[in-house]
């Protein structure tokens, strides 16, 4: 292992655009304040190919650049000499492998979303904007240790067949999952925010989850329907 195999034009230019989203969707994790330090972190395919793209570990925010991110194959094996992965990369790797629909894996400590960890408590669909997001509650997953892949496992057996792209691994923290990095990013952002907004009603009295049948509308809507419609002229 000390060079990239030897790669198309073509992967050489995917790969150096992930390199690129990768890096740049970062900032994003501090700009919405979802890590602290140097915790958190994201990872995407690299299209075409059976490697990732991950945050190298332990290097601060402000010093990440497309070059320092780590390519790794789908076992989070580094495949070229540089900067060590983030030491999720085992989660990640898992989730790749299990579930090639996956794009993007996102982790963050975030508070709000966090905190329901930690009492290992789902977050109910209580909010319209989490029905359209989430499609139900934000499910939590099994407790399990760092290494190895006990995370992985969980973060599958959990989401697996769940509309949610979030996870809130028991007394850990968040992990999203995305068609892209974009989407997972958006995933964990959002997660956090209906954790705090549902945390912020509940110290005044009792959350009720909605109606499944508003919860199952909402989500068709919001997934098939809303936003810009491609293709038509105006
Ligand atoms: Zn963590």
């Amino acid at each position: 292992m000390t060079a990239l195999p030897a790669l198309s034009p073509e992967t050489a230019e995917a790969l150096q655009r992930t390199r690129e989203r990768v890096c740049a969707l970062h900032a994003e994790l501090t700009r919405w304040n979802l890590v602290t330090w140097t915790s958190g972190n994201i990872s995407e395919r690299v299209p075409g190919t059976e490697l990732i793209v991950i945050k190298p570990s332990g290097v601060t925010y402000e010093d990440l650049t497309p070059a320092s991110m780590v390519v790794c194959d789908l076992y989070g094996a580094p495949v070229e000499d540089g900067c060590s992965p983030s030491s999720d990369t085992d989660a990640h790797a898992y989730v790749y492998r299990e579930m090639p629909e996956v794009g993007a894996v996102v982790h963050t400590h975030s508070t709000y979303a966090t905190a329901w960890a930690a009492r290992g408590e789902p977050v109910p669909c209580a909010i319209t904007a989490m029905a359209d997001e989430f499609g139900d509650d934000i499910p939590v997953g099994p407790f399990a240790l760092i290494g190895g892949d006990d995370i992985g496992r969980g973060i599958v057996a959990t989401l697996r067949g769940h509309r949610s792209p979030a996870v809130l691994m028991d007394r850990h923290g968040v992990f999203t999952i995305g068609k892209d990095a974009k989407s997972a990013v958006k995933a964990a952002v959002m997660c956090e925010d209906v954790a705090r907004t549902v945390h912020l009603a509940r110290q005044h009295g009792p959350v009720e989850r909605l109606p499944q049948e508003h919860i199952d509308a909402l989500y068709d809507r919001y997934q098939n329907v809303y936003g810009q419609r491609k293709g038509t002229a105006s």
